[in-house]
């Protein structure tokens, strides 16, 4: 960025009087230095540490404190700018490994669109384009569609998780008419017991698509950081 870009990025910022997305302290970034350090302490020192599970995972963080908050804010408290630092550190977790020069397209785990409506974003886009931005990918954020606004899955048995998930999805738009010849790497929020994103394959690998993996913000199992 050249120099008077930042001077005049800097005034602007002393307009806006910006304030940290997460406690409110003045800071020209979306985080204060204070949350930043609070939220790199959830970082997994090898976010490909999950890479031998059936499906592939890529995770950049533990799904606790300052990020459980984070992303929580992001997605219930109408703070869609919360995607962007979360999606730059995956792609620069993302680049830093073994995977940054896999030929893949990016798409995003979809919402209903009663649940997209209400909610104005799908943070899974967001996390998306943030990400496709800094690692040069192309995001397809119709590439999948949800058919089925299903329940929030926290509280499921693995039965009723299956039985809720089943036919969720199906091909989006953009693929209907289109097959992509790269493989998909989905992209989520949060990893939880995979089972989304295992449903999610499979829709696009029973239409021929291959699927690389999945990249998610945080994983909710616990994992060590070394
Ligand atoms: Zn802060």
């Amino acid at each position: 960025m050249p120099h008077w870009t930042r001077n005049i990025q800097g005034l602007f910022n002393l307009f806006l009087e910006s304030h940290c997305l997460l406690c409110d302290r003045a800071t020209p970034t979306e985080f204060c230095l204070d949350c930043t350090r609070q939220l790199q302490k959830c970082q997994l020192t090898r976010p490909h540490y999950l890479e031998q599970q059936q499906l592939p995972i890529f995770v950049w963080g533990n799904y606790q404190g300052t990020l459980k908050r984070a992303i929580s804010s992001l997605k219930y408290e109408n703070q869609p700018t919360i995607a962007r630092p979360l999606g730059n550190w995956l792609a620069e977790a993302w680049l830093n490994s073994p995977f940054a020069n896999r030929q893949v397209i990016v798409v995003p785990i979809p919402l209903h669109p009663t649940r997209q409506k209400q909610r104005g974003y799908n943070q899974a886009a967001l996390i998306g384009e943030h990400f496709c931005s800094v690692t040069g990918l192309k995001l397809h954020e119709l590439g999948l569609t949800r058919q089925k606004d299903t329940a929030a899955q926290f509280n499921l048995s693995p039965q009723q998780r299956h039985e809720n998930l089943n036919k969720a999805f199906g091909l989006g738009a953009e693929f209907c008419h289109h097959r992509p010849v790269k493989p998909v790497l989905l992209i989520d929020d949060i990893y939880t017991t995979g089972a989304t994103a295992s449903f999610a394959a499979k829709v696009l690998q029973q239409e021929g698509i291959a699927v690389a993996g999945l990249v998610a913000i945080a994983t909710s199992q616990r994992h060590n950081k070394a």
